[in-house]
């Protein structure tokens, strides 16, 4: 069975006209899967016609800001625009899958919210509750298993964040990999070895390091490089490299100069490009 992969938002921390924060959708089974929720996630996934009511479950790589930066929008919006039904006479929880410390941010942002769902619950009589939500937080293992859809967690390293997870959801015979930002590492070997395709961060080590700024040189440290998110993927044998939140942005024209680093490591296939750029998988 296929999965597809839509790259809702493939920015960074640095705000860019064009590109959204790191927000990936992965359908599979019937199912639908936000993992991370940068800014303007909800913008971008109204473009394909998926609505925060419509996501079966959030996963968070980890709580860096541009990773969570839209999680109250997407937990206030869901709760907003989730209608009972004769069936479904309370709308389901939310699953947020995260790593340890996700339910302190949850619960913050609810906190944050608190005087917006005390004005709704005031307002509308079939609002009686806050937002319905479910977290969950875990290291590894597996995370999510329902209908045909499997998803496993695994260690990244994104030091001196952490824990960071890496996602791996499977659909019958296909699997794809979220690596979400990390350098390359054993847990990500393992999470990715065998799988279909893998969606990973990466920076263009080689650009990062003529910026005068030691803050912005810094971020070499804890991501992996074009040619090392390229290695990785040899690595683990997958058949697809998907790549996103690009470090600096990636400008038109520069496709090709991105895709020529990374085909130094990997002979398989690469995707990368703009917000909503979709690969089918399987
Ligand atoms: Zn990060
Ligand atoms: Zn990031």
């Amino acid at each position: 069975m296929s999965i597809e992969i839509t790259l809702l938002g493939t920015g960074s921390p640095i705000p860019d006209p064009n590109r959204a924060g790191p927000a990936t959708l992965v359908r599979a089974g019937g199912q639908t899967v936000l993992v991370d929720c940068g800014r303007g996630v909800l913008q971008r996934a109204a473009a394909i016609g998926v609505g925060a009511n419509t996501l079966d479950a959030l996963l968070l790589t980890h709580l860096h800001s541009d990773h969570i930066a839209d999680l109250g929008d997407v937990i206030i919006t869901r709760w907003v625009t989730a209608f009972p039904s004769e069936s479904h006479p309370a709308p389901a929880p939310l699953p947020i899958i995260g790593p340890p410390g996700t339910a302190a941010v949850v619960a913050a942002t609810l906190t944050a919210f608190g005087f917006d769902i005390g004005y709704r619950i005031a307002h509308h009589d079939d609002l009686t509750a806050p937002p319905p939500l479910d977290v969950q937080e875990y290291t590894e293992g597996v995370v999510w298993d329902r209908g045909a859809v499997r998803i496993v967690a695994g260690p990244t390293d994104h030091r001196p964040v952490e824990p960071t997870l890496g996602f791996r959801v499977e659909c019958e015979d296909t699997a794809v990999v979220l690596a979400g930002d990390t350098v390359p590492c054993a847990g990500l070997d393992a999470l990715s070895a065998g799988a279909d395709a893998m969606v990973h961060t990466v920076i263009r080590e080689d650009l990062v390091q003529l910026m005068p700024l030691q803050r912005f040189k810094d971020i070499c440290d804890y991501h992996s490089s074009v040619q090392q998110a390229a290695a990785t993927a040899k690595r683990a044998g997958v058949g697809t490299l998907i790549l996103t939140h690009y470090v600096p942005a990636l400008v038109p024209g520069q496709e090709d100069e991105w895709r020529r680093l990374a085909a130094a490591e990997f002979d398989g296939r690469i995707e990368l490009g703009d917000d909503l750029h979709r690969v089918e998988v399987g």
